[in-house]
């Protein structure tokens, strides 16, 4: 059994579509489930129809909700011609889901809303693959991903309830040669059947969760790279492909701000030792690169941003930062308010926090702090980590730039830029 993912990029058109299925053709002897994202940029456009629903705003969302439609559509006609009916009764249940909703008036929290109306976007795209595989005797079975994968009610980054999810998977998923699924990432739902979303980019989750529970072979996903980059191309123009990474590596990558795989991905897979590949969708003879348990030798400088970075200067008032408790309030204090800060310095009679700039919470931070320590905040700063670094590579990096907070250990530096 493998797995693959193909993200939003991949299904954006009908060329796209119909080179997916070019790939997927290749290993339809393989036994596969196969997680797909929404089409190109849809969940941002869905985003706008819950936003401007939430805002009461009736005529705009059914609109924007419209103009979505109409794009579906008119990729499904151009796509099929003996499933085309078949598939546009599919979608028409779930544009009608999303109409329902949208004629009520809201009374239950943004989030709610939000997960309903998003996760249509994943049902849409997954019902025209499903169909045109189907068409071009690709056979496949689609699942609706609601139905398997059971979360909490934390709308918006819902947590997984893995013991049911894993009894309902391996009751709908055979293993066995020719037998192909299609389901949606990024989705999942309560036990009273509300949809819910697992967080932006959520879908690579979805293909680790699926790995995890089938004890896959390997979990493929593909992108429109060649694979896993040392930097940005875009910002780094020396950026070159890694063929081999180590599960540590990647999770240290996606955490400081790499925009290469979901950072919840490389749990289920690391449990349960599944190789992750990442391999390009625009051309699939390309090795593109290999993660998994082993530790990897001579890797590049591997250069990685996070923006929308603050840090929080805590002034003890009275010399007490020698003592162990006001340490352990903080850590109170952050573990309250779900703050991860992402460097930390401490000094005789001050701690600096590098953070995450998440609306409001960092003002509770602050409020809180404010009883023990003197505290301030600068807001709009770059953490910029580069592990493996060399001494040339920093300078050349941070050259020009004011560096707020800087720290190195063997492997890694880490510098806070203004
Ligand atoms: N469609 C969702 C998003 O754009 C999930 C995903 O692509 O992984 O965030
Ligand atoms: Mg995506």
């Amino acid at each position: 059994m493998k797995i693959f993912k193909f993200g939003g990029a991949s299904v954006n058109s009908v060329d796209r579509i119909k080179s997916m299925a070019d790939i997927v053709d290749q290993y339809a002897a393989d036994n596969l489930v196969i997680i797909v994202s929404a089409m190109g940029k849809t969940t941002n456009a869905l985003e706008k129809v819950a936003e401007s629903f939430y805002n009461n705003k009736l005529e705009e969302s059914i609109g924007l909700f419209n103009t979505i439609k109409q794009q579906h559509i008119t990729t499904a006609k151009y796509l099929l011609v003996t499933k085309l009916t078949a598939c546009l009764e599919q979608l028409n249940q779930f544009f009608t889901e999303v109409e329902w909703l949208l004629h009520d008036k809201p009374v239950r929290q943004y989030d709610y809303y939000y997960d309903q109306i998003v996760s249509v976007g994943e049902l849409m795209s997954t019902c025209i693959v499903s169909h045109y595989l189907n068409e071009r005797k690709i056979a496949n079975e689609w699942l609706d991903v609601r139905d398997l994968l059971r979360t909490d009610n934390n709308f918006r980054d819902a947590g997984i309830d893995w013991q049911i999810t894993a009894e309902k998977v391996l009751q709908s998923v055979q293993k066995k040669n020719h037998s192909i699924y299609i389901t949606q990432g990024f989705i999942g739902s309560t036990d009273e059947n509300e949809s819910t979303t697992l967080g932006r980019e959520g879908s690579d989750y979805t293909a680790a969760i699926f790995a995890n529970i089938l004890d896959a072979e390997s979990l493929t996903i593909w992108k429109d790279v060649e694979g896993v980059m040392n930097a940005d191309p875009k910002t780094y123009k020396d950026a070159q492909l890694i063929s081999e990474l180590s599960f540590n590596e990647v999770i240290e990558m996606a955490y400081y701000g790499a925009q290469v795989i979901h950072p919840k991905t490389i749990k289920p897979l690391q449990n349960k030792g599944i190789a992750l590949n990442v391999k390009c969708f625009l051309d699939a003879t390309l090795p593109g690169t290999v993660i998994q348990a082993k530790a990897v030798k001579e890797l590049p400088p591997i250069i990685v941003y996070k923006e929308h970075q603050a840090i929080i200067h805590l002034f003890s008032k009275d010399f007490s930062f020698v003592g162990e408790e006001p340490m352990a309030t903080l850590y109170k204090l952050l573990s309250n308010l779900k703050l991860k800060p992402n460097l930390i310095q401490t000094g005789a009679i001050n701690v600096q926090l590098c953070l995450d700039d998440k609306p409001d919470r960092l003002e509770a931070l602050a409020f809180s702090a404010n009883e023990l320590f003197d505290v301030s905040i600068e807001k709009g700063l770059t953490l910029l980590t580069i592990r493996h670094y060399t001494k040339e590579l920093f300078e050349e990096l941070t050259k020009d730039k004011q560096i707020v907070l800087q720290q190195m250990t063997g492997e890694t530096v880490q510098a806070l830029i203004k």
